[in-house]
């Protein structure tokens, strides 16, 4: 692929834009995907980031053919999940047998998401992954885009996607405006090896200062905590030395994995709320952290991501089957209607319990309590909580959507 002119051009290749990139593989449009800097491969170690991939996120990487070679490296089940408030009696347990899953969940590591849907991507003929590139500006006109690289070199596009993360560029470039709320809180993420095995299920306690989770990895008696707190108290705890460190989680956690025995090294990131006004423009679409930045603690913030890749592409090469202009408002429009309400419904609702379970005003323990026992017993609403979140349910692209298969 010689030339620089091109359909779409992808600014970003971390998970959200590659995985729009394979969805787009094989198809008559020709893309290229931009990324500042070379990802991560996977080792023998575990990441350091992990992801909570919903089932409709697995039917994706299966649909691209990338699944397998997830499959091959790191994947681990997550088969129930248990949450509780650690300021009173209130829990609620979530069973994947409940809802006829074999699975809730899957813990994939960032890395084996990214290796997996990078490897894929290469093989598509009409894609063109270039790497280091980093866009510096673009020009949006009614007719066509251009990105401008910080080499100095130029490509001309139909249509651009920014898929450059929170603090995307592409946004900032054709003047999206986001509502955003800095929750001045951190994410500490790390390894810890347990004394009782975690039998396949994701624990979450609410704390007073922010969610605090523990991941099963495919290690019976490993997981990937993340742990919320205030950003000063973060940068504390991310100063301790190993042993206060695993003294201060197991405080924190409780014994239900026993005692806590090794940590490895730990990073923390900020923890913001964002939503853009907008997700299109001229030329223009936004998906994934650049459209949208969520909490954590619900695990939903890339599988989000990965449901705005699959309607983009659906709703892009039905355009081109209707011949209709891919940069055209109407086409782009309809990819906003389909996933801006449900994905400003995310952004809301993990910062209503964020405040829910971060406060200490007087009945609202009572309250928390009261709800979750509540909603633990209420079997019908507890099985819709899981099948929406495990992405069984919803208005899907057919690329989220499931083909029956056999879950190890
Ligand atoms: C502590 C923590 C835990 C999380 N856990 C979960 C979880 O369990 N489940 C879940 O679903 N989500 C989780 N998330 C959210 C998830 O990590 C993000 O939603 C996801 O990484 C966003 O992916 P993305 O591809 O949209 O953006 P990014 O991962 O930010 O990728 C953007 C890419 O664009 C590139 N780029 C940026 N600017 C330019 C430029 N100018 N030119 C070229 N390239 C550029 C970057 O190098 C990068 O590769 C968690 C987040 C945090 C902080």
């Amino acid at each position: 692929m010689q030339s620089n002119h091109y359909d779409i051009v992808v600014v970003g290749g971390g998970m959200v834009g590659a995985a729009l990139a394979c969805a787009l593989g094989n198809s008559a449009l020709k893309v290229a995907v931009l990324e500042q800097s070379l990802p991560a491969t996977p080792t023998p170690d575990y990441d350091l980031r992990v992801s909570a991939i919903s089932l409709a996120s697995q039917a994706l990487f299966e649909n691209v053919s990338a699944w397998p070679r997830m499959l091959a490296r790191r994947v681990a089940p997550v088969r129930e999940m248990q949450i509780w408030d650690a300021g009173g009696s209130g829990s609620i347990h979530f069973n994947a047998a409940e809802i006829g899953e074999a699975c809730l969940a899957w813990i994939v590591e960032n890395n084996v998401i990214q290796a997996a849907l990078h490897e894929r991507l290469h093989q598509y003929t009409n894609i063109n992954y270039l790497c280091p590139a980093e866009v510096q500006t673009l020009n949006l006109t009614d007719t066509g885009a251009t990105v401008m690289l910080k080499n100095g070199s130029t490509l001309q596009a139909r249509l651009i996607v920014g898929a450059d993360g929170a603090d995307s560029l592409v946004r900032h470039a054709a003047h999206i405006q986001t509502q955003s709320l800095n929750l001045k809180q951190k994410g500490i993420v790390a390894t810890v090896t347990t004394e009782k095995p975690h039998t396949q299920a994701a624990r979450q306690r609410f704390l007073a200062t922010g969610p605090l989770a523990f991941l099963p990895l495919t290690d019976a008696h490993t997981c990937s905590i993340v742990w919320s707190a205030d950003s000063a108290r973060a940068d504390e705890l991310l100063m301790l030395d190993d042993a206060t460190f695993i003294a201060t989680l197991q405080k924190a956690f409780g014994k239900s994995l026993g005692t806590l025995q090794t940590v490895g090294p730990r990073a923390a990131f900020p923890l913001t709320l964002t939503h853009a006004n907008s997700y299109t423009t001229t030329r223009l679409a936004l998906i994934g952290d650049a459209a949208h930045t969520v909490h954590p603690l619900a695990g939903q913030g890339v599988n989000l991501g990965f449901l705005d890749a699959a309607a983009l592409a659906e709703v892009l090469l039905d355009a081109v089957v209707r011949h209709k202009d891919i940069g055209a408002h109407s086409v782009l429009r309809r990819y906003e209607r389909w996933r801006k309400a449900e994905n400003f419904s995310m952004v809301a609702i993990t910062g209503g319990f964020r405040y829910l379970f971060g406060n200490d005003i007087p009945g609202l323990s009572q309250l928390r309590n009261l709800g979750l026992n509540a909603a633990d017993a209420a079997t019908p609403l507890k099985n819709f909580i899981m099948r929406r979140a495990s992405g069984v349910n919803g208005d899907l692209p057919k690329l989220s959507r499931r083909r029956e298969h056999a879950v190890p």
